[in-house]
């Protein structure tokens, strides 16, 4: 039997061929190995048995640094050649400007590098930058491609005699970061006293940032990827770091040691285990069944739970136990890389700060996600944050792409990112934040530039949000000019779908894009949308009908003035003369389908919550209590469905919301069957409209996307409604359903759309 397969991933520059040479002799196989641009092909020929246990262990063993995104093989039937013996075949120069190359993230600290960095006779001992050929970062430090010591921040560090032994053999072969206490980066401590700078260096430097976190300071540290701040779980500096970040309620994420003390104080099922210990060392939201300070998480009912990513932050857990570790930046700002930037914005607000002299090229956040059960025990990770260990790892799209050209995708304003694309593969850039902070926005553009010229992209296309006056659509328009390049506009809701569609590589289906807001082809706040996606075009089936919201860019915060909106549009007495006023005066007031406002106004209506001090607050609150409904007896609403004179089919949010109200009123159920209900109502509402259009169009694939599918009781029982009656169910995995997977469904249009050619 001859195969012909492709190992495709990050398997350049560590070893990959010769490890493939050795394994291919252990399994008796002949044939040979070779670099083609961003892959490896391999030939293998051999006894049936041989080559398929051959080709099954590809998947999982492989040399460390290395990642397998995939594996594809065929059977070669009639083989020309006979192959008597197995090579590493030498590859010809790789042009860059042909593939896109998988570069690797910022990888946590192996268990290798752990026991080493706890092991009093190692001679890395207490080295807070340990690292070797498999951890340490990666995309944080690399100024150039090919990866090599002198393309990165280690390049001023010269190794001492003993780290070059080690980089000649062992497993720190070729670690390009390999460094220790006489040759690596050295941490510093600096603090205020009385008004004078001290500072401490080395060993020193992290027993006294110790010595400060133990008696309840905090402290900015210098991560793999970006300033935090950390202080213990203690209500005192968590009251303080909420005045200094101005972070009202948001929780914070906590750091633990190791998985056991994790366990402590939240159920860990295994799934989430894997994503705690995996290398991107994620921020998992955890169900908690140990309190914390109130002032930690404030109202959620999760912890927001990573283990250390590098040594230094494992030191720290070891010493105080579990820390608060969150970006050390303003809330709503961009996260600090620059030394002298951050000691000039807090320094004097806080009790000192622990750095080293490696500088930071890529500014990367925390990654965040959670788990969800969508029935029969299967697990699905969703993606709030997609950032430090998942960029720049790029999504392979089946249906690869055979045109040459080269996509930019610029993403959205709201928790933005941007996307490279190009043939078979997508990268996603990591989350960079909202674009009207001015600095978030002067980072953005700068990252995005660091992008193209790490990967030597020259986009001749640009791909951006259809609303006139996103930064992000002025953005793409300067560069477009500048450039000369094409430029094209992709709708808000369609590239939530086209996102999930890009994950599965769909070229169709019926898209379910719930979110908070989106510029709409008509010129009016979309949300509530339900589009039949085809290829490149989509048309709009069905969405929530408009409600009338008064109060502009406010809106969006301020539940209780959407809810006196709807109760005007219902003709119910509100109340409150300026909203009266502007709503009847058409002041400062649009027209919106929101399903995010929807829920904003359901939460305000059952007095859950009336304001939303961070981003889906209102709706993360009015889920929780649904999900403490005994979901048994609750009140049955129902959305109706009507038809448009054009054959659009509308939602009657309004009827929806009074009966809701009504039921409120009467006090006839609890407020957590209320929300229960107004849920299940959302839910049979999906399932309607999905049997509505496959009557009409044949189309059986649902792929459910927007902001509000961060909402776990929705996204579940979408799922099992829709399988129930038949559907294929997508949803997204790989990017986040909010507004940083738009970029991702960008990119993916200009994949797939076919007037796309080069100019
Ligand atoms: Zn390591
Ligand atoms: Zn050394």
């Amino acid at each position: 039997m001859v195969i012909s397969i492709k190992v495709k991933g990050a398997v350049q520059g560590v070893g990959y061929r010769p490890f493939i040479a050795n394994k291919a002799t252990e399994y008796g196989i002949t044939g040979y190995v070779k670099n083609i641009g961003a892959a490896v092909e391999i030939i293998a020929s051999g006894n049936e048995d041989k080559v398929r246990s051959f080709l099954g262990s590809l998947y999982s063993d492989y040399p460390s640094g290395a990642i397998i995104l995939d594996v594809e093989y065929e059977t070669i039937d009639h083989p020309s050649t006979n192959y008597d013996d197995f090579r590493i075949i030498d590859s010809e120069s790789i042009s860059l400007s042909d593939e896109l190359p998988v570069f690797l993230p910022d990888i946590g600290i192996c268990d290798h590098c752990l026991y080493e960095l706890l092991d009093k006779k190692d001679r890395r001992y207490r080295y807070p930058l340990i690292s070797c050929a498999s951890c340490g970062p990666r995309l944080s430090i690399i100024e150039s491609l090919p990866y090599d010591r002198n393309t990165t921040k280690m390049k001023k560090f010269k190794m001492c005699p003993s780290c070059h032994k080690e980089y000649l053999d062992g497993r720190r072969k070729h670690a390009q970061t390999i460094s220790c206490h006489d040759c690596g980066p050295q941490m510093v401590f600096a603090h205020f006293s009385n008004g004078n700078l001290f500072s401490a260096s080395g060993n020193e430097a992290v027993d006294k940032a110790i010595e400060v976190l133990s008696n309840g300071g905090i402290i900015g540290l210098k991560g793999l990827s970006g300033y935090q701040f950390v202080c213990k779980t203690c209500a005192e500096p968590a009251k303080r770091l909420r005045s200094i970040k101005g972070r009202e309620n948001k929780p914070f994420a906590v750091m633990f040691a190791d998985i056991k003390h994790v366990k402590e104080y939240c159920l860990v099922n295994e799934k989430e285990e894997e994503l705690l210990r995996s290398f991107a060392r994620p921020i998992v939201l955890l169900n908690k069944i140990k309190d914390m300070p109130y002032e930690v998480c404030r109202d959620s009912q999760y912890i927001g739970a990573f283990l250390p990513s590098s040594g230094i932050h494992r030191l720290l857990c070891d010493a105080v136990g579990p820390i608060i570790c969150t970006s050390g930046n303003l809330s709503d700002d961009n996260i600090i890389i620059d030394d002298e930037i951050f000691k000039e914005a807090f320094l004097k607000k806080i009790d000192g700060m622990l750095f080293h002299n490696r500088e930071i090229v890529m500014p990367q956040d925390d990654s965040v996600c959670f788990v969800i059960d969508t029935g029969n025990n299967e697990y699905s990770v969703q993606y709030i944050r997609r950032a430090r260990g998942y960029a720049p790892l790029p999504l392979l799209i089946k249906a690869g792409n055979k045109k040459k050209n080269s996509y930019l995708a610029i993403g959205g304003d709201l928790k933005s990112t941007f996307a490279l694309a190009k043939k078979d593969r997508i990268i996603p850039s990591q989350y960079i934040g909202d674009l009207e902070s001015t600095n978030t926005y002067i980072s953005y553009k700068k990252i995005i530039d660091q992008y193209l010229k790490l990967f030597e992209f020259k986009p001749d296309h640009i791909i951006c949000d259809l609303h006139p006056l996103y930064f992000s659509t002025r953005y793409a328009k300067e560069l477009s000019d500048e450039k000369n390049l094409d430029i094209s506009y992709v709708q808000h809701h369609f590239a939530h779908s086209l996102s999930v569609m890009a994950e599965h590589s769909l070229l169709s289906c019926i898209g379910i894009s719930f979110d908070g807001t989106g510029y709409g082809t008509d010129g009016k706040v979309w949300g509530g949308e339900i589009l039949h996606c085809n290829g490149s075009d989509f048309s709009r089936k069905c969405h929530l009908s408009y409600v009338m919201l008064s109060g502009g860019n406010s809106a969006p915060k301020n539940a209780e003035l959407v809810k006196k909106c709807y109760e005007k549009a219902l003709n119910y007495d509100i109340d409150d003369k300026l909203v009266e006023a502007a709503l009847s005066n058409k002041i400062n007031v649009f027209e919106t389908s929101s399903m995010g406002r929807l829920f904003d106004c359901v939460s305000a209506l059952l007095d859950i919550k009336k304001y939303n001090s961070f981003e889906g607050e209102c709706a993360i609150l009015l889920e929780n209590m649904a999900e403490s409904s005994n979901k048994e007896n609750y009140p049955g609403f129902e959305f109706k469905i009507l038809k448009d004179h054009d054959g659009t089919y509308i939602a009657d949010q309004l009827d929806l919301f009074d009966q809701i109200k009504r039921v409120y009123v009467e006090k006839s159920y609890e407020i957590s069957d209320i929300a229960y209900g107004f849920h299940m109502a959302i839910v049979s509402f999906v399932k309607e409209i999905c049997c509505i259009i496959r009557r009409e169009t044949s189309e059986d694939k649902v792929c459910l996307s927007g902001g509000v599918f961060n909402n776990r009781i929705l996204l579940r029982e979408c799922i099992r409604i829709l399988r129930d009656n038949d559907f294929k169910v997508y949803w997204n995995n790989q990017v986040p359903c909010g507004d940083s997977g738009v970029a991702t469904g960008q990119a993916y249009y200009g994949l797939i759309c076919k007037g796309l050619e080069r100019r």
